[in-house]
């Protein structure tokens, strides 16, 4: 349905009357799919439509689907009794075999979505049919300076634009009906600095406003609008100070600099804080929100010996969408020093607590807690963990965390919970007004990790998890095993209370975000390739569908001429997904599109083929401990623990054809993957160094057999 703004209504009456007045016949009917009839429907969206999204649209409009970022739908076509007639209307083949974490944006039947590389695929959600693509060109050898795979979060789209902002760092504007670039800035304040882009680009008030990712190598986090039909900049924010020599940018970084000590000389590593997903908007307060993420390095104190909150780090930031400026802060991890971001979904809501309503912004961030704040002000309101953590013992009443001293590793090894990876990942939260439920794709993915005293910013001496392609963590990977076990779950969490209402469980973490309709029903795609339809009030599974492979990323959900369809963009990867896998198929990623009463052939997909362990590559047994640390600062982000995960989209290297380990030079020194992101280590591994990862490799695959043969023996 075409949405006008009060103008257009008038002109649209004007020439319905001259029309009539002149006899005219009526004009055609455009033809849905067109290309006038998409810069028709496209250039309607404008400030006054996204902000209409709140009542209810029959579209989605942007990546959380409204200012809100609830990813609450108002269609109730679908609803609890009808769901398990669900059936695919179409499906599109992305073709791609990396992590797929877009949500589908779709106005009047016209779907814009994104794959791995930052590409744009626009489709007829009609028929399934395939309008144009737009491929940003993303030079493969940026994939190694990407923490957490080439992926994408989707596109905004604003009067007649669509915007996708490229993993390099480009913010590109394209014409939303040939997929044309209409404009492109760089956003870069540094090239030669290890910045990407991952997340989506939203429009406030006619500007399109994006971060970046880069936290885990060594980068300063900042934020930019430009105007939304120009181009032109407009404003930036950074989110932790520069050099304190030199002038600070505005008075939130003077402020911000007095909670971080110089002499861990910050600046050289960026102090990390990278904003590279989450915002929110409240037009009637005149803020924008917007996640910050942790510190670079990870150790506080290396990046600020002597303490600090090291502001605004891991923090929910307000600020003026106007012109940028800093309004209010608050902090849900002081002093981080264990990579939990607050970058995770924000979402705003009216609640009543204590008899009161509140105008509230909620998150639920890495670090395990599910924080309400005060909106207007950023007044702590409550917070409780959503699982189990022991890193602190809860918040006190101005909303500090009473944290547990050991948690921050200065006397050895600790395992952290929830660790690096979050208990809350990017993949996002969803909630309903109506049933007042948040809904969180939880999970815990155990590691351990100590100090690394002899980390220099920059230096390869100190060691590290990929240490040698820049990484600059200050925390080394410990060799203690983990006591706590991996878990994904849905978890559906009552904000007022503080607790969980259901919850569901996974066989394993890095799940899919979520949708919640006034149907009555959560929608999440799982890590083992099926999505799932729940009933929002108790959690009862109501439908299922295979997908084929695993999914991350979170559906949405729209109606065209009538008929609700809900769309999710499937394709496993991402930092977990990278090294592990959980389906029992494989296929490439997908876009698959569901209606009531769908008769739609789901498309073929493989077993997943889990190959044999390697066996016969010559090896020095003396080489496999030198041969771990080496696979540590280099592979294992990418490839797993050989011989011990598997299914990850990037192959586990002890599962492969022994002869591509025998000859590991020729994969590493400009190897024939590069052209899918490989990095090459000319220059950075010697040959006697690749000797050693081979060993490491083939040793570990020799010990997993052995360990395999002896539970087969029933000893
Ligand atoms: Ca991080």
């Amino acid at each position: 349905m075409l949405r006008l703004s009060p103008l257009s209504r008038i002109l649209a009456g004007l020439i319905v009357l001259a029309m009539i007045s002149c006899n005219t016949e009526t004009a055609p009917a455009v033809e849905k799919g067109s290309a006038e009839h998409i810069k028709a429907v496209t250039e309607a969206i404008d400030d006054a439509t996204l902000a209409g999204a709140k009542e209810g649209s029959k579209d989605w409009l942007s990546y959380g689907l409204n200012y809100s970022e609830n990813r609450f739908s108002q269609l109730d076509q679908i609803n609890t009794e009808n769901v398990k007639e669900l059936g695919l209307a179409w499906s599109y083949d992305l073709k791609s075999v990396r992590g797929v974490e877009a949500t589908p944006v779709v106005i009047d039947g016209i779907m814009y979505v994104t794959g791995p590389w930052s590409i744009v695929y626009a489709i007829n959600a009609r028929t399934g049919e395939e309008l144009w693509t737009y491929d940003p060109a993303v030079p493969k050898s940026y994939a190694e300076k990407a923490c957490c795979d080439v992926v994408n979060r989707g596109v905004a789209v604003y009067k007649g634009h669509v915007y996708v902002a490229s993993l390099d760092g480009r913010l590109i504007a394209l014409d939303a009906a040939s997929g044309k670039v209409a404009w492109e800035k760089n956003t870069l304040i540094d090239p030669d600095k290890p910045y990407t882009i991952t997340g989506a680009p939203r429009v406030f008030k006619g500007k399109v406003i994006i971060g970046n990712g880069g936290a885990e190598y060594g980068v300063r986090g900042y934020i930019t609008a430009y105007d939304a039909l120009s181009g032109e900049q407009a404003w930036r924010f950074f989110s932790v100070p520069g050099n304190p020599e030199e002038e600070f940018e505005n008075d939130a970084m003077k402020m911000a600099a007095e909670t971080w000590d110089p002499a861990g000389k910050y600046w050289e590593a960026g102090g990390g804080g990278t904003m590279w997903d989450a915002m929110a908007f409240d037009p009637e307060l005149n803020l924008m929100y917007v996640g910050v993420g942790n510190g670079s390095p990870w150790n506080r104190r290396l990046r600020s010996p002597g303490g600090g909150d090291n502001l605004f780090l891991s923090s929910i930031v307000a600020l003026n969408p106007d012109n940028g400026e800093y309004a209010w802060h608050y902090q849900t991890t002081p002093g981080d020093h264990w990579d939990y971001t607050a970058t995770q979904t924000l979402i705003l809501a009216e609640l009543e607590i204590e008899g009161q309503e509140r105008k509230v912004i909620m998150q639920a961030p890495k670090n395990g807690f599910y924080f309400v704040i005060d909106r207007t002000n950023g007044d702590f309101i409550s917070a409780e963990n959503f699982v189990d953590v022991n890193w602190a013992s809860g918040y006190d009443e101005n909303g500090r965390p009473m944290e547990i001293s050991e948690a921050e590793y200065k006397d050895g090894a600790y395992e952290a919970i929830p660790g690096p990876y979050g208990a809350h990942n990017w993949h996002p939260m969803a909630y309903s007004p109506q049933t007042g439920l948040a809904y969180i794709p939880a999970q815990g993915v155990p590691i351990v990790i100590e100090d690394n005293k002899n980390w220099v910013y920059n230096s390869n001496a100190g060691g590290g998890p990929h240490n040698n392609l820049g990484w600059n963590l200050g925390v080394l990977v410990s060799a203690v095993p983990p006591q706590s076990a991996p878990f994904g779950h849905l978890v559906a969490w009552d904000p007022v209370k503080q607790e969980a209402a259901w919850r569901v469980e996974h066989i394993s973490p890095w799940n899919g975000g979520v949708l919640t309709t006034a149907g009555g029903l959560v929608f999440q795609g799982t890590a083992d390739g099926r999505f799932v339809a729940y009933n929002a009030a108790n959690g009862e599974k109501l439908w299922e569908s295979p997908t084929g492979t695993g999914v991350i990323a979170a559906a949405s959900t729209f109606e065209i001429d009538g008929t609700q369809y809900v769309s999710i963009a499937a394709g496993w990867g991402g930092v977990y997904g990278l090294s592990a896998g959980h389906a029992e198929t494989a296929t490439s990623g997908k876009v698959y599109t569901f209606k009531v009463g769908g008769t739609g052939e789901m498309p073929e997909v493989a077993p997943f083929e889990p190959g044999t362990l390697i066996a016969g590559v010559e090896y020095n047994p003396d080489d496999v401990a030198m041969g771990a640390k080496l696979y540590i600062n280099n592979c294992v982000f990418c490839h797993g623990v050989p011989a011990v995960a598997n299914g990850g989209a990037i192959k586990n290297l002890g599962y492969v054809d022994p002869s591509i380990i025998a000859n590991l030079e020729e994969q590493v020194f400009a190897g024939p993957y590069q052209g899918m992101g490989m990095p090459d280590f000319t220059g950075r591994l010697s040959e006697d160094e690749v000797t050693k990862i081979k060993a490491f490799i083939q040793g570990t695959a020799d010990m997993v057999r052995a360990q395999m043969e002896a539970a087969a023996g029933g000893g």
